[in-house]
């Protein structure tokens, strides 16, 4: 996605240990055309699949999963980081965070992930897949099917694409970043 690609490059600041800020257009400040273009790619890229729900995990997925949501007329669940008091039925597991070098649960409410439901998963990174895997584990605790999963941005000199792939899951990365290295960012 050409476009996207631009963007990155033109607004993403490269931190220290490969990771690349988003905030002025993704994980901050949303640029929501953007945001509907990206979604509507992700439509395309996904499309003849029998999709009942797009998942997410809180915070930065939301954004992109709600436009998917909507341009696909399906509800859109996201996996909370805290486990509200009030949660009945709630269904967990722990997820390594990238960016946070922490362990976090991911939780959400059983009732609304069923065996009779096929989910897209949609989040603003894959590196190496610690999220993704977590949903799949969520998915299976349910006996859902996992139609497939697009992210935004993918690091491709991290390890989640290749083990989500050898799962059998369908993968869709609409920027995919070879390198971060030498202060310059180069995609595949
Ligand atoms: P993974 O679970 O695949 O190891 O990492 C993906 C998650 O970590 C994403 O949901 C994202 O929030 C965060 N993440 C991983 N790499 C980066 C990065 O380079 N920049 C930003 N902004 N977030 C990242």
């Amino acid at each position: 996605m050409e476009l996207l690609k631009e963007r990155i490059l033109k607004d993403g600041i490269l931190l220290s240990g490969g990771v690349l800020r988003v905030d002025n257009f993704i994980n901050h400040q949303i640029d929501a055309v953007l945001m509907m273009d990206i979604a509507k790619e992700f439509v395309a890229r996904f499309a003849g699949r029998e999709i009942t729900k797009v998942v997410t995990v809180e915070a930065s997925g939301i954004a992109p999963a709600i436009f998917v949501g909507y341009l696909l007329k399906v509800p859109v669940l996201f996996a909370k980081k805290n486990r509200p008091n009030t949660m009945d039925n709630s269904i967990s597991t722990s997820v390594y965070s990238f960016t946070k070098s922490d362990s976090n649960e991911i939780t959400m409410c059983g009732d609304y992930l069923t065996k009779e439901d096929k989910i897209l998963f949609i989040d603003d990174f894959l590196a190496n897949g610690n999220t993704a895997l977590g949903v799949l584990k969520l998915a299976e605790f349910q006996k859902a099917e996992v139609a497939g999963m697009g992210f935004i941005i993918e690091k491709g000199f991290q390890d989640g694409a290749s083990k989500l792939k050898e799962l059998g899951v369908d993968v869709v990365s609409l920027a995919k970043i070879k390198s971060l290295g030498n202060c310059e960012i180069i995609f595949e």
